[in-house]
């Protein structure tokens, strides 16, 4: 196969990393662990968080979700999207938050991917410190 064939399948690959996909992703997870309930209005990446996953701003149910999740594993994403969408039930991280989030049986395995994932990355970003951060509505719940 020639590299240009090869280019233009891992462009097509990454059709299915979309806002649309992602947002079917979010409706069926809410459906599978959340009482299909918590529906969110709208989910898309986003290429300027650096510091957090994921927000969630629960008075205009909009989700955004770090760009650097793409190429993890897809359970991890979900997890993401579980936390986010139980955000929109519950803003806080008290224990009820975290019993809603449980329900989703990888989470306390993605969360120490993710924490293990971001020991290494503060090591790497420490030096420049180009970190910028997004202007979030208010009332926007991170992490
Ligand atoms: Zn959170």
């Amino acid at each position: 196969m020639s590299r240009m064939l090869r280019k233009l399948e891992a462009k097509q690959g990454r059709r299915h990393s979309g806002d649309e996909e992602l947002r079917a992703r979010a409706v069926e997870l809410a459906r599978r662990y959340l009482d299909g309930t918590e529906l969110p209005e709208s989910v898309r990446w986003v290429d300027n968080q650096h510091a957090r996953w994921g927000s969630c701003t629960p008075e205009s149910r909009t989700i955004r979700i770090s760009r650097r999740l793409v190429d993890m594993p897809s359970w991890v994403v979900d997890y993401v999207l579980v936390h986010e969408l139980a955000h929109l039930r519950i803003p806080t991280h008290g224990r009820d938050f975290w019993d809603l989030v449980a329900r989703y049986p990888k989470a306390e395995r993605a969360r120490g991917y993710l924490e293990g994932f971001s020991a290494g990355a503060r090591a790497e970003t420490a030096e420049d410190g180009t970190m910028t951060e997004e202007e979030l509505p208010e009332g926007t719940v991170e992490d």
